[in-house]
Order: structure tokens, then C-alpha cells, then sequence
């Protein structure tokens, strides 16, 4: 067995199982090695009957006393139900539907019991608890692993992999941080580490695990991010002649802000930098800051320049969005202007391909797949990502692979501080839209409970009637979208939260509710072209009031929209909800932003009113990053299913591991100065691993 030996090929594994580890991206035995556990029952620490309290959740070690005895309740139920004991109490245990248990309890074995217990007077009750067998002088790990997990997959079956890949993959030659760096950070070795993760003996073991997988992960991303920077400086890309952006500039209905200009200079420049350095280089900005025009006037300098543009947009909506208003303004101007995305038909494909390859187009828009390889370009010079919020590395080093002789301007929508875009965007220099168009007006916003739906819904009824529209944003659209979520948690018990609301049942909800609207769901996991036309449908005002998860969020433009309203608003990072504010007040209507939340932390509290109270969005950032961390600016915060080419993190939580960063970056620089392209065979797992994690194009990088 290796590490890339399939789960497929594993005892006990079929098609029904392993379709279920492939949907949580688990393929090979590397990546069971790395599916770590989300959390951790702390099951050795025993306690005694006569110490417990009601509705506590314990660990008992029990002894059997009585013979299990199975009855059929209501027909078609069976419980087993026997008596256990300890020094100080005895206490009845209860399983459903599983018979087969009344052999498994027998009499007189000890067992360790975990779960709820309840306590009435001196009786005592556990119904369905988790259990293993106890036998004397041998004692049970200290901590039980909790792993996230995909139907039909049990934690048992979860266990058993890991237990067979971690005895049968030779580990030794395959850690990938050198063994300088793990000695100088004092970090345990992959054999080790991985053991300690799954099946850690105690507390401090455990630590140093976790520490060891955040530092390597943040580490491999640092090497990925540094040797593209290098591999992009490194590149030669066309030189653009100087133009006249007269044209472009009389074409818009409107003069540039200042903070526009400035940074449609920093691009100038960059585009007509003698020296050929590749531009490299992030234009962040608000919400409707007016980001696309300075892109546009990029796209502009180089075609007149006589090169071609790539738009790269997250999805297929923006990619519309976008089209329709560069190729308004560039038909204009002369410039061909073209739509490429993946429900484009075949013959129309044909013919927009052939148009790009003889350079008749001057830009084209469209989504990921602009990044196959059937699409070729005559003269490119430009590459455009608009990736909003997200963490784009991996679309980025796809791009760069695609044409590391070329500029790259990527959009961000996040005001991001400056520090933490240093880390999110290594690999890029930074100009920033600091400044709103002016006439922007503000948007009313309101924290409220659940108390106040009835209101709610008479004022999206009032809205409506008014003429206008309303946004609802649900975070998800199944709720068991949740456990995956779940990070590495060392807590032996979650916080309550409260419960989420489902967007498909919410959109049902609130068709009862309000059956005089015209209510529409549009949620991620639709297609694009479904997504399209409810969107187009909602801008046409065909849709009074559109129920989305967070796939709305990116760029959509609604001026008629006045009221967004967000549930479960406690799940979202500011940053991002001020992003979903911002689709909202960019019409004549007066417009509301309404944050439902039911969740009693005072912390949720406080951040929903930073909101409230501020309309800047790098002051919100700022005020974010200082009560919570750097986590929500990165994609660990993020509340929606993994789309290809998307970067998140696996173990590490930047809010408690930004100094491990720091760190990760500071050796990744040491070790490329040494040896750039990780050619040396003491680096192979390493640029392995940085492959993995960027995607196959980082091979072409160097
Ligand atoms: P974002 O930064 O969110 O991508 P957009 O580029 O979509 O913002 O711009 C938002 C809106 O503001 C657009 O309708 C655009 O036409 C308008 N806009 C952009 N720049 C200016 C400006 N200097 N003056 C007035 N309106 C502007
Ligand atoms: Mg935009």
C-alpha cells in the first residue's frame, strides 16, 4: 500500500462507500490519513453514578447485571433494555432497534458507556449511549475521535481505514516538512503526528499533532503562494504601447473618483512597464466602488494596444453580469467583446473559439472555463479574476500556468487590512478603491428576532407593493450542509447554536405567508443555466422576491432591490455581510439591509451591531479582524460548499494560528532561496504537496 493507493482497493470499501468518501474528497489513503477528526470526546475521564447530574453527558464504566431483554414496542420498535452498575449506583441503558445487542451486553462484562444520562431521584438512564468493551488492565484511549462523515459512512468505518492506511503506508520518506524545520519548531514527525491526531493518548500529544498539521499545511501553502510570486516576477510579458484613454473615458456616463484614477495609474504602469515585468496585482474595493471600470479601462489600454483580455468571473451569473456591461461600453469603442461560459452551446462555442483565435475578439468574460485548454488566444496580454471574496490562489496559479507571460489583475471585493492581504494576496502588489462613487445612499440596517417575523414579513409586503424587491439569504440550503463544517474542535461539547434555517424550506414558508408575491429560489447547487434565469428573471422584475443562499453575494446588480433580509445572520462574517449589503441602495429606492438572528452571545450581538453601525467597509474589516480574528476573511469562515478551483484550509484556523503563518512564510522563503523550484529529493513530498494543494499547474510554474 501507498499513499495514493484508492480507498476503493480498501478492506470493506464498495462503490456505495467509496462514492460517499469521494464526496468529502477523500480519494486515496493519504487522504483518510488526512481526514482529521472534527472533534474529540473526551471519554476517559470516568466518573461515578453517584456524581453525575441530570441531562449531563458522561462517561461511565458499567458492568452488565442484568440479561439484555428485547421487547417490541408500538409494533415495529425494539428496545433492549438491561441494568448496569458501578460502586455507587445502577443504572438502566436502553438501545433501539438493534437486538442484536441484547448478545453483545453480557453478563457481568464491563463496559465504557458515553452519553446523555438522565437522573430521577436515584434512578438512572441512558438511552442509546456510545460503547466499547472494557477489559481489566487494558485501558481505553483517553479521547474519542468524531469524524466528519458522508452517508452511508459510520465512524466505525471511518476508524478502520484510517487504522489500516496508517499501518500499511510506509510514512518516512513522505513527511513533507524537512526535518530542520520540524526540529526547530519542535514538531513531532508525520508517523507520529498522524497517529497522535487519530488516536491521541492525552491532551499535550494531541497539541503538538495539531500544531504539526496546521504549521504543515500553512507551510505547503506559503511554498505554493512564494514559488508562484517568484515564478510571476521571473515571467516576461508583452510590453503595452502607451494610449490615449480618451476615447474610453468620454464613452462613461460618469468622470472617475480619485481613488478610480489612482489606481487605474498603478495598472497603466505596471501594463507599460519597459522592463516586461508580468503586472501582478490585486485591485480591491467596496461593494460598488465601481472595480469594473478600472478593469475595463485595463482591458481598454491593451486592446487598443492590439492584445487580447481574459474576464474571469467565480460564476456564471457575475460572468452575464459583467458581460453586459463591458460589451455596452466596448461596442462603443470598436472592441469586440465575447461570452464564454459553460452553458454557451456548442456551435456558438465553435464560432466565439475561432473568433479568440484569430484575434477578432478584443475580451473575452466567462467563468473557469475560460481555463481549458481549447481556448487560445492570438495576442493575450491580460488576464482579469474577478474573484471577489474569494481566496483565489488556485485559480490564480491555474492562470499563471496558462500564461505566466501574461498581466493579472485580480478584483477583490473584500476590504481586507492591509496586513492580512499581504498574507491573502503574497503573490500581488495592491491597489486599493478607498473611495465611494458619489450619491451612494445609505442603507437602514436592523438587528431583530424571531420575535419579529410577522413584521417582517407585512414589510416585505409593503416593499413589494411599493414596486421594489427583496433579497432573503438563507447560509445553506440543506442543513446537514453543517457538520462538515465543523473544524478541528478540541471542546467536548458545541456551543448551542441556533438552529439553521433551510432555504428551500424557508422559500416554501414564506410563499404561504405571502402568497400575493412572486417568490423564487435560487441556491449553489443549481445549474448555471437555472441560475441564470431566475436571476434574469429577478432583474427583469418578473420576481418580487428571490430566496438565495450566499451565491447571490457575488456582484449581482438590482437597482430596484430594497430590502435584503438575512437570516441566521450569526453565521456570516461581517466582511461578508456587508458584501450582501451592498446589493441593496444601488437604485432611486430607499433601501433596508434586516439581520435575523436569534443567537443569545453577547459576541454575535456585537459584531451584528458593527454593522449597524458603520458603512465602511474597510472600518468594518478593521473592527472584525479585532474582535474575532482574521477568520472570516479567510475561507475557513466561509459558509458554502467547496467550488472547484476554491482554496480553503483544512486544519488551520488562521484566528488562532496567524503566528504560525507568519512562521510558515518565513521557511518557505528559506527554503526556496535554497533551492527554488524544491527540485532536491529532501523536498519531493514537499512540491508534491504544494501541487496538491495548487492545483496540477503548479508544475509548469517553474
Ligand atoms: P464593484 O466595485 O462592486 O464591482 P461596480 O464596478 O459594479 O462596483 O460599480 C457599481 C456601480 O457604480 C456601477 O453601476 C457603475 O456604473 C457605477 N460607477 C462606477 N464608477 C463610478 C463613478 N466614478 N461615478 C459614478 N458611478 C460609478
Ligand atoms: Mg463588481
Amino acid at each position: 500500500m501507498t499513499l495514493e493507493t484508492p480507498v476503493s482497493a480498501f478492506y470493506g470499501v464498495g462503490e456505495k462507500k467509496a462514492a460517499a468518501y469521494a464526496r468529502m474528497g477523500i480519494e486515496c489513503a493519504r487522504d483518510i490519513l488526512y481526514h482529521f477528526p472534527r472533534a474529540y470526546q473526551r471519554r476517559g475521564n470516568i466518573k461515578s453514578l453517584c456524581d453525575v447530574s441530570d441531562a449531563e453527558v458522561v462517561s461511565l464504566l458499567l458492568t452488565v447485571a442484568s440479561r439484555p431483554i428485547n421487547t417490541m414496542v408500538k409494533g415495529r420498535m425494539t428496545l433492549t433494555k438491561f441494568v448496569a452498575f458501578d460502586d455507587t449506583g445502577k443504572c438502566t441503558v436502553t438501545y433501539f432497534n438493534q437486538s442484536y445487542l441484547a448478545d453483545v451486553f453480557k453478563l457481568g462484562a464491563t463496559f465504557r458507556f458515553y452519553g446523555k444520562i438522565k437522573v430521577r431521584g436515584n434512578r438512572y438512564e441512558m438511552s442509546s449511549p456510545a460503547y466499547e468493551a472494557y477489559f481489566e488492565g487494558k485501558p481505553l484511549p483517553e479521547f474519542f475521535a468524531v469524524y466528519p462523515l458522508s452517508e452511508p459512512l459510520t465512524q466505525k468505518n471511518v476508524k478502520d481505514a484510517v487504522k489500516i492506511a496508517l499501518s500499511g503506508c510506509p510514512l518516512e520518506k513522505e513527511d513533507v516538512i524537512p526535518g530542520n524545520i520540524r526540529d526547530k519548531y519542535s514538531l513531532p514527525p508525520l508517523k507520529k503526528a498522524l497517529n497522535d491526531i487519530h488516536s491521541p493518548a492525552d491532551y499535550p500529544s494531541l497539541a503538538q499533532a495539531r500544531k504539526r498539521f496546521v504549521f504543515e499545511e500553512l507551510f505547503t501553502f506559503a511554498c505554493a503562494v512564494t514559488m508562484t510570486k517568484n515564478a510571476v516576477h521571473g515571467g516576461r510579458a508583452p510590453i503595452i504601447p502607451q494610449t490615449d484613454t480618451k476615447p474610453f473615458l468620454d464613452a462613461l456616463p460618469y468622470t472617475l473618483t480619485a481613488a478610480q484614477k489612482r489606481c487605474a495609474k498603478d495598472i497603466l504602469l505596471d501594463l507599460t512597464n519597459k522592463d516586461g515585468t508580468p503586472m501582478a496585482r490585486l485591485l480591491s474595493g467596496d461593494v460598488g466602488s465601481g472595480k469594473t471600470v478600472v478593469a475595463a479601462l485595463a482591458a481598454y489600454i491593451c486592446c487598443s494596444g492590439g492584445y487580447q483580455c481574459a474576464l474571469m468571473a467565480p460564476t456564471e451569473i457575475l460572468a452575464n453580469q459583467h458581460y453586459k456591461d463591458i460589451s455596452e461600453l466596448f461596442s462603443k469603442l470598436g472592441i469586440k467583446c465575447s461570452l464564454l461560459t459553460g452553458s454557451v452551446r456548442a456551435s456558438a462555442r465553435k464560432k466565439i473559439l475561432a473568433e479568440l483565435e484569430s484575434g477578432e475578439t478584443g475580451i473575452i468574460i466567462g467563468t473557469h472555463a475560460l481555463l481549458t485548454d481549447t481556448v487560445k488566444f492570438a495576442n493575450p496580454a491580460l488576464v482579469i479574476t474577478d474573484e471577489q471574496h474569494r481566496f483565489g490562489v488556485m485559480q490564480r496559479a491555474a492562470l499563471a500556468e496558462k500564461g505566466k507571460d501574461l498581466h493579472t489583475l485580480v478584483m477583490s471585493a473584500t476590504p481586507i487590512p492591509r496586513t492580512l492581504a499581504h498574507i491573502m494576496y503574497g503573490d500581488l502588489d495592491i491597489s486599493q478603491i478607498d473611495e465611494m462613487p458619489p450619491g451612494r445612499q445609505k442603507v437602514d440596517t436592523y438587528v431583530v428576532n424571531e420575535s419579529f417575523r410577522e413584521r417582517l414579513n407585512a414589510f416585505i409586503r409593503k416593499q413589494v407593493s411599493e414596486g421594489g424587491q427583496v433579497y432573503a439569504v438563507c447560509p445553506s440550503i440543506e442543513s446537514e450542509e453543517e457538520e462538515g463544517l465543523v473544524g478541528l474542535d478540541f471542546c467536548e461539547e458545541t456551543e448551542q447554536k441556533p438552529k439553521m434555517k433551510n432555504a428551500v424550506e424557508y422559500c416554501d414558508k414564506l410563499r404561504a405567508a405571502l402568497p400575493e408575491c412572486r417568490i423564487e429560489l435560487i441556491h449553489g447547487k443549481q445549474s448555471g443555466a437555472q441560475k441564470d434565469k431566475t436571476m434574469r428573471a429577478f432583474a427583469a422584475h418578473e420576481i418580487d422576491v428571490l430566496v438565495s443562499t450566499t451565491v447571490i453575494e457575488v456582484g449581482v446588480n438590482v437597482p430596484n432591490a430594497s430590502l435584503m433580509i438575512v437570516e441566521n445572520a450569526e453565521r456570516f462574517g461581517l466582511s461578508q455581510l456587508h458584501q450582501l449589503r451592498g446589493r441593496v441602495g444601488r437604485g432611486e429606492r430607499k433601501s433596508y439591509f434586516i439581520l435575523v438572528s436569534d443567537s443569545e452571545s453577547e459576541v454575535a450581538k456585537e459584531r451584528l451591531n458593527v454593522l449597524k453601525e458603520n458603512s465602511n467597509g474597510y472600518k468594518i474589516a478593521e473592527a472584525d479582524l479585532k474582535m474575532r480574528g482574521p477568520g472570516d476573511f479567510l475561507p475557513h469562515g466561509e459558509h458554502r460548499a467547496k467550488q472547484h478551483g476554491e482554496f480553503t484550509f483544512g486544519i488551520a484556523n488562521l484566528c488562532d494560528d496567524m503566528e504560525t503563518l507568519t512562521d510558515a512564510f518565513a521557511c518557505a522563503e528559506e527554503i526556496l532561496r535554497e533551492d527554488p523550484d524544491l527540485s532536491s529529493g529532501e523536498h519531493a513530498p514537499l512540491l508534491k504537496a504544494a501541487r496538491r494543494m495548487y492545483g496540477e499547474e503548479m508544475k509548469t510554474v517553474n
